[in-house]
């Protein structure tokens, strides 16, 4: 069995968990792009419904001009009419649209930070990035490989010394709240801990001072989805300048590695066994990571894994590379992009 290869375009923060969790799962996944047919993982539908819903309540706010009320009952229709159930009983769609009013109660609209201007003009709210990283693709030199994400939003507020101070905001939904010892108090020290070196946000820090905003801190707003409702809570977290030189050069060098791995898997791509060599599976924790059995295990127990993946699995064109929202296989992505290249080619010789 031999899977048809491409080295991504682009990377984002995400996929920097699963590159340092397993350079083969980043293999499977980012290279071979097998995506499992009809994988559903109930933590990210009822992540992403909430994502949505602010979305469309801060788009309704800040761009379309709605009053809060009304911006506010637009992500909660969403959320109750359009929106994926998750199937998990805390996290139903009920569940997450009333916690979703809840967090408004207490961090209103009005009461919002203000959205910071990037240096085009535009405001930062889910203002997608997209930054050249100056690193040839292994494919296709002529293009360089990006980082991309998404800012939820930038945010300004003065502090207790009248001083502006810039955060990256970010919403993220729990059932385990992390108490004080025989008591239900949430812990927001060992709370706050948990995201002191969350790369995801360092990363977001690192994207904004790039788009020419100086952001200090990340304020978590946690939305607890526990059995009794309860309140959401802010944490804020500092993200030094020390903090995101080291994460810029650790990404980079981490990049630069990924990109020699496949330059060297290429050159005996069908030796058996190659790509085991060139992107080293890890068998460690990452491979039950959330409790869950990573994807691509059969691969790593047994010599005929890539069969029982063909079965289980498509090679497909995921986000952050595809963003149409459509079904776009790997074979498809790349006879586009031969094409184009064909027509760049006849253009210039004409
Ligand atoms: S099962 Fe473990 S070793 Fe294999 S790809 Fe997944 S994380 Fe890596």
């Amino acid at each position: 069995m031999h899977f048809q290869t491409l080295f991504p375009f682009y990377f984002s923060s995400s996929m920097f968990e699963d590159i340092f969790d397993c350079k083969y799962k980043f293999f499977k996944k980012y290279c071979q792009k097998l995506i499992p047919v009809n994988a559903k993982n109930p933590h990210l539908i009822a992540g992403g419904n909430i994502a949505t819903a602010l979305e469309r309540t801060r788009k309704a706010y800040y761009n379309n001009g709605l009053d809060a009320d009304s911006a506010i009952e637009e992500g909660f229709t969403y959320l109750l009419t359009e929106a994926e159930d998750s199937k998990d009983d805390l996290k139903t769609t009920e569940r997450v649209a009333f916690a979703f009013k809840r967090y408004f109660k207490s961090f209103p609209l009005e009461e919002e930070l203000k959205p910071c201007e990037l240096i085009d003009g535009t405001h930062a709210v889910e203002y997608q990035f997209e930054l050249d990283l100056g690193i040839p693709h292994p494919d296709y030199p002529h293009r360089n490989l990006i980082f991309t994400g998404k800012l939820d939003f930038l945010g300004e507020r003065k502090d207790a010394h009248n001083r502006l101070k810039r955060f990256v905001l970010d919403e993220k939904s729990t059932k385990n709240v992390k108490r004080k010892t025989g008591t239900k108090e949430v812990d927001f020290d060992r709370e706050k801990e948990e995201y002191l070196t969350r790369g995801q946000f360092i990363g977001y820090h690192w994207a904004a001072h790039m788009l020419g905003v100086k952001t200090e801190s990340t304020l978590i707003r946690r939305i607890p989805l526990t059995k009794e409702p309860e309140p959401p809570y802010e944490l804020e977290v500092e993200c030094s300048d020390f903090m995101i030189q080291c994460w810029e050069g650790s990404i980079y060098g981490e990049i630069l590695e990924l990109v020699e791995r496949y330059k060297a898997y290429k050159q005996y791509e069908h030796k058996e066994n190659n790509d085991r060599r060139c992107f080293n599976p890890v068998y460690n924790m990452a491979c039950d990571r959330f409790a869950s059995p990573c994807t691509y295990k059969v691969a790593c127990l047994i010599p005929e894994g890539d069969e029982v993946l063909a079965m289980t699995c498509k090679q497909l064109i995921a986000y952050p590379e595809n963003r149409i929202g459509q079904e776009l296989t790997l074979s498809d992505y790349i006879n586009q992009i031969e094409r184009s290249l064909n027509e760049q080619h006849t253009t210039e010789n004409s």
